[in-house]
C-alpha cells in the first residue's frame, strides 16, 4: 500500500502496471539484511555487486514499454528477476537474460516459487541480445550502455520498442525509448536515471 503510493506519487498511474506490481511481492527479490526494506522506494543490494532497481524506476520504464497481452518481450540484466515477474504479468513471454551466473539461478528459483511459467531465464552478455527468439515486440535494459547495443536495435520489431538507459556508468544517465519504424528509429528522452553499468562477456560465480 505504501509503495503503491510512492508508485502513484512519482507518475506511475498505468492502471495495468499497478496492479502488475501489486502482484509482485519485492521482499521475496531482496536477500537477508535489506528485506525489511523491501517496500522503501530504493534501489537495495543484492548478490554479485548489483542492485535491484527502485520500484519507481521499474513502474515508469514498464509503463513506457506499454507492454500489450501477446508481446514477446526481452529484459538485459535480470537480476534477481523483480523486473522480470513484473513483466510476466503483462505479457505473453519474457526472456531475461543476466551475465551472473548465479543471479540467474536466484531469479529462476524466484520465479519457480511464485509459478511464474512464462518466464525463460538465460545467463549471457545481453548486449547481444537473443538473436533465436528475435524479433521482438520490447525490449527493456536495466543496465547502463554509453551508446544503445546495436544488436538490441536489430532485434526490435517494426512498430516495437526498447527503454535503456544510456550514458556513462556512474554518472547521470537518460532513460531512452527507441520505437522502431518503418524506415527507422525513433528516439525519445525520459529522463535521468542510475543504474548499474552494461558490461561484457558472462560470470561462472
Ligand atoms: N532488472 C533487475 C535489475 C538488476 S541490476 C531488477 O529487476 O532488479 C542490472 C543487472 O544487469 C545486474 O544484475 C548486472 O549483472 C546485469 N548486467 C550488466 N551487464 C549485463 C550484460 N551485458 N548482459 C546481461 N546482464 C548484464
Amino acid at each position: 500500500m505504501r509503495l503503491q503510493l510512492a508508485l502513484r506519487s512519482r507518475g506511475v498511474t498505468d492502471a495495468r502496471v499497478l496492479t502488475a506490481m501489486e502482484r509482485v511481492d519485492r521482499s521475496r527479490f531482496v536477500t537477508g539484511t535489506f528485506a525489511p526494506r523491501a517496500f522503501d522506494d530504493v534501489p537495495l543490494p543484492i548478490p554479485g555487486g548489483q542492485t535491484i532497481s527502485q520500484p519507481s524506476v521499474v513502474g515508469l520504464m514498464t509503463q513506457a514499454l506499454d507492454i500489450q497481452p501477446r508481446d514477446k518481450v526481452l529484459e538485459v540484466g535480470t537480476g534477481t528477476g523483480y523486473q522480470a515477474a513484473i513483466l510476466s504479468h503483462l505479457a505473453r513471454r519474457v526472456y531475461t537474460v543476466e551475465r551472473h551466473r548465479a543471479l540467474t539461478r536466484i531469479a529462476q528459483a524466484n520465479h519457480q516459487a511464485l509459478g511464474l511459467s512464462n518466464i525463460t531465464q538465460i545467463t549471457g552478455d545481453g548486449s547481444f541480445g537473443l538473436p533465436e527468439q528475435a524479433p521482438f515486440d520490447r525490449i527493456l535494459v536495466t543496465a547502463a550502455a554509453e551508446d544503445t547495443p546495436g544488436p538490441l536495435l536489430a532485434q526490435l520489431r517494426i512498430g516495437g520498442s526498447m527503454v535503456l538507459p544510456v550514458g556513462v556508468s556512474d554518472h547521470v544517465q537518460t532513460l531512452i525509448k527507441v520505437t522502431r519504424t518503418d524506415g527507422g528509429y525513433e528516439y525519445d528522452e525520459l529522463g535521468p536515471v542510475r543504474f548499474v553499468p552494461l558490461v561484457e562477456g558472462v560470470e561462472h560465480d
